[in-house]
């Protein structure tokens, strides 16, 4: 759970991802009103790959310091890949899955990946949650789905 720090919705996100996720990202949100109420909104998230280096997120962060505000980009009916260009000043940016407008999360957790996991507690800890509870249950911290290991498989992580 991370606490609303600021009340800066675009700062708060930025907050989640740092302590929920251990990520730097940087987020952006801006809205347009006018008398009919809101007229544009919209905002991005950038978050770093995990082979990103140094230099790279160096650029990074001082071209996100000098891009326009995401208010005026709106205003501007810039496009997404514009947007896009604009704050990672990368014109040779890549979209990937074209064909899906909608963003989301997926995890990649599976089972294997859990009962790594599990092993990394060590045998001594495994014989007791045998012995105690004949079952363990995982959860994957990033999507919450639940992996169940039975007394079965419990042991096979010990060999
Ligand atoms: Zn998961």
């Amino acid at each position: 759970m991370s606490k609303i720090v600021t009340g800066e919705i675009a700062e708060d996100f930025a907050n989640y991802y740092y302590t929920s996720e251990q990520k730097n990202t940087a987020v952006a949100l801006g809205v347009l009103v006018n008398k009919n109420g809101v007229k544009k909104a919209g905002g991005f998230i950038v978050s770093a790959m995990p082979d990103a280096t140094e230099d790279e997120l160096f650029i990074l962060e001082n071209r996100l310091k000098e891009a326009m505000p995401i208010s005026k980009m709106l205003e501007e009916d810039m496009t997404l890949l514009d947007i896009a260009k604009d704050i990672t000043g990368d014109i040779n940016i890549q979209v990937l899955n074209q064909e899906e407008k909608e963003p989301k999360y997926e995890c990649n957790c599976s089972k294997e990946k859990m009962a790594r996991g599990l092993r990394t507690i060590g045998k001594e800890e495994l014989q007791k949650i045998i012995e105690e509870d004949k079952k363990a249950e995982t959860v994957c911290q990033f999507c919450n789905n639940k992996y169940e290991f039975n007394e079965e498989e419990l042991k096979n992580l010990i060999n």
